[in-house]
């Protein structure tokens, strides 16, 4: 079986091979998808390249959302190299440390509009780019957490960020509907990755979802790989605007089972 046959796309968000990016991009190559690979900053793309190189891609390209001529020059390099693309993965999210910590109500204004910009706007505006070098249809995703509907503690403004998120990925999705191109979310459960391990305590939730989940644990990052596949071959041509939750279920769940309690 190889779904991802033929289909070339960007995968940015790897900062390691701890990254949710690095999980969705193996599964893709190993599905027969040809893929370039985004970096922010010198010191991250020392680490991208084997890691893109691994998967037998030689596109590795510096790109930092908050810098919108980078932004250009990545996708002229992009329509350069193929002329068109397939899929784009958006999995970058960025918020001040500190703010990740303590009350919503403290967030700052500097770093509420610079959480925006990373972790919501800039999927928005790579859409854009992307959907002008997809002239045959395409798939567009992004990763976000169940913060952006129910409070988490220290989510805080990251939790507002997912939310606009989201909104913005149903609005994406009937602006680019009507040209063949999809656009979804995947909600994970945590995982430990450089990002995660920004919020305070994240320890303590990642154990408590592992407790409290229908299948009690967390996921992989194979098992985010396996739904990236799904949103970005023709398995799921007929879905658009979706968050799908990959989370052992975590969201569905209210109140913890008692038996988990007593224990
Ligand atoms: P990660 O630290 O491995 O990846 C975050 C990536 O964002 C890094 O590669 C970083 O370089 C990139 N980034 C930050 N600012 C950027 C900028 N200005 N320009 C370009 N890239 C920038 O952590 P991760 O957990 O794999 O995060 C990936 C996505 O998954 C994020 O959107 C995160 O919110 C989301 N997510 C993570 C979890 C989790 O538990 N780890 C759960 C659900 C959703």
């Amino acid at each position: 079986m190889s779904l991802m046959n033929g289909k070339r796309g960007v995968v940015m968000g790897v900062a390691n091979d701890h990254s949710i990016a690095w999980g969705i991009a193996k599964t893709l190559a190993a599905q027969g998808a040809e893929l370039a690979f985004t970096y922010q900053g010198e010191a991250l793309g020392r680490r991208v390249k084997p890691l893109a190189e691994s998967l037998g891609s030689d596109t590795v390209l510096p790109c930092d959302v908050e810098d919108l001529e980078s932004v250009d020059a990545l996708f002229a390099q992009l329509a350069e190299k193929w002329g068109s693309i397939d899929f784009l993965v958006h999995a970058i999210g960025f918020s001040d440390k500190n703010e990740l910590k303590g009350r919503y109500a403290d967030t700052t204004r500097a770093n509420f509009t610079r959480t925006m910009v990373i972790s919501c706007f800039s999927f928005t505006e790579l859409a854009k780019r992307a959907a002008a070098i997809m002239p045959d249809g395409g798939s567009l995703i992004t990763l976000t957490y169940g913060g952006s509907t129910r409070v988490m503690p220290n989510y805080n403004v990251m939790g507002v960020a997912k939310a606009a998120l989201e909104a913005s990925v149903r609005y994406l999705a009937a602006d680019y509907g009507p040209q063949g191109i999809r656009v979804n979310a995947i909600s994970a459960g945590p995982i430990r990755t450089l990002a995660g391990a920004g919020i305070a305590d994240a320890r303590l939730m990642f154990n408590y979802q592992k407790r409290h989940a229908p299948l009690r644990r967390t996921v992989t990052l194979d098992e985010v790989g396996g739904a990236a596949l799904y949103l970005t071959s023709d398995l799921s041509t007929g879905v658009t605007g979706e968050v799908h939750f990959v989370d052992s279920g975590y969201n569905i769940i209210s109140m913890p089972h008692p038996d988990a309690l007593k224990t």
